[in-house]
């Protein structure tokens, strides 16, 4: 056999690899979408937790509001009794009652505005998810259309390569080929044509006896690695 086929063999290899590159650009490019689709799920999860949060505040903040205002009753009430008390006791209980519900009512405000001020923050935050989603429905868009562009494209290259591989096959011995259409089964993208490499195949790195090696080099004659039984080609059809 010539050195011929074997580089036809390693051309192919070649393209096909190229092809194996471009299929993951093609992942890549597809994972973009995915990534947005995933991102905008993550932020409609936290826009409900925080509309959920915010009704549950808003119940809260009501609640306060009533109890603080029976206190600021109570309050005045007692307050406007308190010049018509005539017993000491009366007086004394009326007090109590005055300072409790003072008490009550300063602790009522407090809380009230702690929980206005984490209102205040789930709102600022349901605002900035409010201008995420306008401004990121239009980059899912844009970006769909940019994927969709660049696959479109990479698939036409790789129909190109595709087209260059089949018409390289037509120039190879039909042995040689179905050689070549098997173990590109096995190791496709992950060179399923070897060579001997000091005294070992390229790949895996098993050695490789010298006859096999003479053989290969000298007669020409390919042979399996003994290892991963990668197609062992002349050297020389590499170069
Ligand atoms: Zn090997």
């Amino acid at each position: 056999m010539s050195l011929k086929p074997f580089q036809t063999l390693v051309e192919i290899q070649k393209i096909d690899h190229l092809i194996g590159q471009l299929e993951q650009n093609i992942r890549e490019e597809k994972g973009r979408n995915q990534k947005i689709a995933e991102l905008i799920q993550d932020k409609k999860a936290q826009e409900s937790s925080n509309s959920q949060k915010l009704e549950e505040l808003l119940t809260l903040i009501h609640k306060l509001e009533k109890e603080l205002q029976e206190q600021i009753n109570i309050f005045s009430r007692a307050s406007e009794r308190l010049p018509t008390i005539k017993t000491e006791q009366a007086l004394k209980a009326t007090e109590a009652e005055i300072e409790k519900s003072q008490q009550e009512k300063e602790r009522l405000e407090e809380d009230l505005l702690l929980q206005m001020t984490e209102q205040d923050n789930l709102e600022e935050e349901k605002k900035e998810l409010t201008t995420f989603f306008t401004g990121i429905i239009k980059s899912q868009k844009e970006i769909a259309d940019e994927v969709e562009k660049n696959v479109s494209s990479l698939e036409k290259q790789i129909s190109q390569y595709d087209e260059r591989i089949t018409n390289l096959k037509t120039l190879l011995p039909s042995q040689l080929l179905q050689q070549f259409e098997l173990l590109n089964k096995k190791y496709r993208f992950k060179y399923p044509i070897s060579f001997i490499d000091e005294n070992s195949c390229f790949q895996c790195k098993m050695s490789v006896s010298t006859s096999i090696k003479d053989q290969i080099e000298k007669t020409l004659k390919p042979a399996n690695c003994p290892g991963c039984k990668r197609l062992l080609i002349p050297h020389q059809a590499f170069s």
